[in-house]
């Protein structure tokens, strides 16, 4: 049988613990959930039928705050699966040192097969099926796959029509209107792009511009795109879950999004004066793209991607993880092996829950801030993170992932130890 997400995730705690070693109450309280919640979601259908979908609510763990993660619309949603995303959420959160602690959500459904109608009636009915599982202090969701901020303005209305008061802390990514912070829309992407830029030369990629493909053209892989590509990077190739385009030197991140928003499709519009054209690009797999001889590989869709099948053929030198989990624990190995530079996932995709921790603050305070204190506070959390893994990663001569985890571990084998553990208590008479 094949290892599932959540064991595999709970690998790479595994390995971290052999470099950091926590309390046995430390350990326990990480091996399962603090608590999961199963819910059906019913949503009448446009031609007046009812369906019931299937829908799920994790909360891993909150010693260091309330849990935090975003929620999925997705036909591969699995519990394992939000268990899992649930678990990263907590060492992504401890990573960078934001108060909270880890959880996720999800719908197992196809959005692209419903209407916008639909989608609203589902993520209202699912706001209604989870309301009292959440709240301000104790559980955040946020957008992840196939959710926007559309959904989640809708998913504030409905919280805030059940408690009888507007509570935009509910959630986070939201449209401004309704209490969204400066910067959330494109946070993932230009956390992945503040810590490639803070560890390149680290990593030995030199300061001269890079060459990079990305798997995945949504919210995060097409704001780093665009952020690398206004940093003089060229963006060689990108993806989506139909299919990857290809220009060797470099494709417009901007013009290839405008395209995509108006037909579905991976193309780029080329205006000479007030004449565009669009343009088709060399096609290539989606295995080819993983494949290219680049600097940088950035995986921006889903888990799974770079497996013990393909990670022997990686030529990337260094991989930005904007997807959480897209690298399987064999896949890590040989990797490291090759000497492939991994930025990992918690790190690398953390942006987006930081700059989730700003809204929160901004809606509790009742005061907001200008997009540039936003991309300012961002950038000081990143920065230290990355160099915290970095130094990590020297002085265990490991990879970067491993001393993510541990460098998450310590922040929470400390709230550990301040709640009391055996220790404290046995010393008691
Ligand atoms: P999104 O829905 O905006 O975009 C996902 C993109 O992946 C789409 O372009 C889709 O076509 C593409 N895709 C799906 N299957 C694919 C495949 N097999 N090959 C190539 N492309 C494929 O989602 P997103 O918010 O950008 O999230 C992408 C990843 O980033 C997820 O792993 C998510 O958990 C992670 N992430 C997102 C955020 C965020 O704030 N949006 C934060 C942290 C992590």
């Amino acid at each position: 049988m094949s290892q599932s997400i959540f064991d595999a995730a709970k690998a790479q705690l595994n390995k971290a613990l052999q470099y950091y070693s926590i309390d046995a109450e430390s350990e326990a309280r990480l091996s399962t959930p603090k608590s999961s919640l199963s819910v059906s979601v019913p949503v009448r259908m446009d031609d007046g039928s009812l369906k019931i979908f299937q829908g799920y609510r994790v909360r891993y763990n909150d010693l260091l705050g309330p849990t935090k993660g975003g929620i999925r619309f997705h036909p591969g949603v699995t519990l394992d699966e939000v268990k899992s995303l649930a678990f990263w959420m907590t060492f992504k959160c401890a990573v960078v040192g934001i108060p909270y602690g880890g959880g996720k959500g999800g719908v197992t459904v196809n959005p692209k097969e419903l209407s916008l109608l639909e989608i609203e009636r589902l993520s209202r009915s699912y706001m209604s099926a989870i309301a009292d599982f959440i709240g301000p202090n104790r559980d955040i969701p946020a957008p992840d796959v196939y959710t926007n901020s559309m959904i989640m303005g809708w998913m504030v209305d409905e919280y805030s029509n059940i408690q009888r008061a507007f509570t935009p802390s509910i959630i986070t990514g939201k449209p401004i209107a309704l209490g969204g912070s400066q910067g959330r829309d494109d946070a993932t992407g230009r956390g992945g792009f503040y810590a490639l830029e803070t560890m390149k030369e680290r990593l030995g990629l030199g300061s001269k511009p890079l060459t990079i493909a990305i798997q995945g053209f949504g919210n995060a892989g097409f704001h780093f795109a665009r952020l690398c590509a206004e940093a003089g990077h060229k963006i060689v190739a990108v993806s989506d879950s139909k299919g990857a385009i290809f220009k060797g030197d470099g494709l417009d991140p901007k013009s290839v999004n405008q395209v995509k928003q108006e037909s579905r499709e991976l193309k780029a519009a080329y205006c000479k004066g007030s004449v565009c054209e669009v343009l088709d690009f060399e096609t290539i797999t989606n295995e080819e793209l993983l494949e290219l001889d680049v600097d940088v590989l950035a995986p921006a869709a889903l888990e799974n991607q770079l497996t013990k099948k393909n990670a022997e053929n990686v030529k990337a030198k260094c991989i930005v993880e904007l997807a959480n989990g897209p690298t399987t624990p064999e896949a890590d190995e040989i990797l490291f092996e090759k000497g492939v530079k991994v930025i990992p996932d918690i790190l690398a995709n953390a942006g987006g829950v930081t700059v989730s921790y700003f809204e929160w603050v901004q809606n509790r305070a009742g005061y907001y801030w200008e997009v540039e204190k936003v991309h300012e506070r961002l950038n000081t959390i990143i920065k230290k993170a990355a160099a915290e893994v970095l130094d990590l990663a020297d002085e265990h001569k490991t990879n970067m992932r491993t001393c993510a985890y541990v460098s998450a571990l310590r922040r929470i084998n400390e709230a550990v130890q301040a709640k009391g553990t055996l220790r404290n208590f046995s010393a008691r008479k």
